[in-house]
């Protein structure tokens, strides 16, 4: 089985290879040209390490040894052995996806690549140092950090947007510790710390110096996007073990969504065969998504909003090219045209056929602050549980989603990490500073403080540096000389 680029201009490709390069060579995502089924009864009497086994290696088959991948990647960093539990909250069910070692949902993924990456170098008898280029929106650097900090023959380099993103994101990711890691803060959104490092893959390769090649830890890679699917497998599995439904019923999942990558290894999962019903998108106040599936035109021309939920701040969702190609039966003509009319116009609008076929599947809606904090509040109330606002976003939207099947929303963060945001929801005045608030919110809720993100306050800073967008090449280029 080979990956093809969603806008079809670069050559077929191994798994190993695809994991490599991150995104293609002409802009493109790489998908997989075919997708199996798996068999739904076989599935549920899996562990999640075995899920996990089985399901990366659908995606990546040329991959060796996929039970020690993944053995190594999750050991001992999780809090449960089952990674991400189900938690009953209402007549809904909450996904935990944060119990790992940065409290953040990227943690599920970024565990397994750098061992992906490990694995495919070997494959590919690659000897460069692989250098990973990230862009985040709060979660991803953190995550990836951790995953990638001292191993040996990568470097990462992580940009985030300037004032964009929680003041403890910002915490986790600029005391980081490690001999090949460079964080570097970027004044502009999001979107422009994206942009600016999909040019650098495109075109790098020629001032690279000799034996470095550059990856990517964004959901533009197929193997951050893989390990995802497990956990949409993992829970419905769980409801079944629980009695809670039968095998075959169908479940609805809602995703508090940024990057589309977590609820396109939903619709992933659904392709492989789990019982999944309607996918419900879930935005903030950039709810650039929200108007999409409801109308077919992807317009990004709008003002951007810095939230109280960062790690969705996001106008241009990178892997809603995967979902089109999907839908387009691999048109990748297609997909070429409306990914040059977003970047050229600003906009793009999909064939009323396309749109049909999304609306089959996807549902959407969005919370702006002042709803996501209502949610916040009316779950602790109403439930005794505590979520961070992503997760409201997304708590917010599966109740305005009206259907029988059970709901599944997927919790992506800890509310320690926005713990303002969450102390004004529970009607209190936040202390003076995000550390002292972790200690407040601990108190006003005797929610236990995650271990990682204890006594974050007292480590120092190693990594300052601002930059305009424009300079994010040489950033990189000055970086690979000392990493
Ligand atoms: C990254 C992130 C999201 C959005 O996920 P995508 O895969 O980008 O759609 C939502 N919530 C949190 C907390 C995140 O870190």
């Amino acid at each position: 089985m080979n990956y093809v680029s969603t806008r079809g201009a670069s050559a077929p490709v191994s798994p190993s290879r695809a994991v490599l390069n991150g995104i293609a060579p002409d802009g493109g995502l790489y998908m997989p040209e075919t997708l199996g089924k798996l068999t739904l009864s076989e599935m549920l009497s899996l562990s999640t390490q075995q899920m996990s086994e089985k399901i990366l290696s659908v995606f990546l088959p040329d991959f060796e040894d996929m039970a020690g991948i993944v053995a190594r990647a999750y050991r001992g960093k999780f809090e449960t052995e089952e990674l991400t539990p189900v938690v009953p909250v209402g007549d809904k069910y909450v996904l935990e996806l944060f119990r790992g070692p940065t409290s953040a949902f990227k943690d599920v993924a970024l565990s397994v690549l750098p061992q992906l990456i490990i694995a495919a170098k070997k494959q590919e008898k690659v000897t460069e140092k692989t250098v990973i280029l990230t862009a985040t929106s709060g979660d991803t650097g953190k995550a990836a950090l951790e995953g990638f900090h001292d191993v040996d023959g990568t470097g990462i380099i992580v940009f985030y947007p300037d004032g964009g993103v929680s003041p403890i994101q910002r915490a986790q990711m600029v005391t980081q510790e490690g001999k090949n890691v460079r964080v570097c803060a970027v004044r502009g959104n999001f979107d422009d710390a994206q942009t600016g490092v999909k040019w650098i893959f495109t075109h790098a390769a020629s001032k690279l110096p000799q034996g470095v090649a550059l990856s990517s830890a964004n959901s533009i890679n197929i193997g951050r996007l893989a390990p995802q699917v497990v956990y949409y497998y993992k829970a419905y599995a769980e409801l079944v073990r629980a009695g809670r439904i039968h095998a075959g019923d169908k479940v609805d999942f809602t995703v508090p969504t940024g990057n589309f990558g977590d609820i396109l290894a939903g619709y992933l999962a659904k392709k492989l065969g789990l019982p999944v019903g309607t996918l419900v998108c879930a935005s903030n106040a950039n709810n650039v998504l929200t108007d999409f599936i409801r109308t077919g035109v992807y317009d990004k021309r709008r003002p951007f909003y810095l939230t109280t939920s960062p790690s969705m701040d996001i106008l241009v969702s990178s892997n809603l090219e995967r979902l089109l190609w999907l839908l387009s039966d691999g048109d990748s003509q297609l997909i070429a045209k409306l990914m040059r009319d977003l970047s050229e116009n600003g906009f793009y609008k999909i064939p009323d056929a396309m749109l049909q076929k999304l609306q089959a599947e996807f549902a959407a809606d969005w919370a702006d602050d002042e709803a996501t904090q209502a949610a916040i509040g009316r779950v602790w109330r109403d439930h005794r549980y505590l979520c961070d606002t992503h997760t409201a976003v997304a708590w917010s939207a599966a109740e305005k989603f009206a259907s029988k099947a059970p709901n599944v929303v997927l919790s992506t963060a800890s509310p320690y990490k926005f713990p303002q945001a969450v102390i004004r929801a529970l009607g209190e005045t936040p202390s003076e500073n995000a550390f002292a608030m972790m200690d407040q919110l601990h108190a006003l809720t005797g929610v236990p403080v995650p271990k990682n993100l204890c006594g974050l306050g007292e480590r120092a800073e190693r990594h300052r540096d601002v930059i305009d967008k424009d300079q994010m090449m040489n950033y990189v280029l000055s970086a690979l000389e000392t990493i």
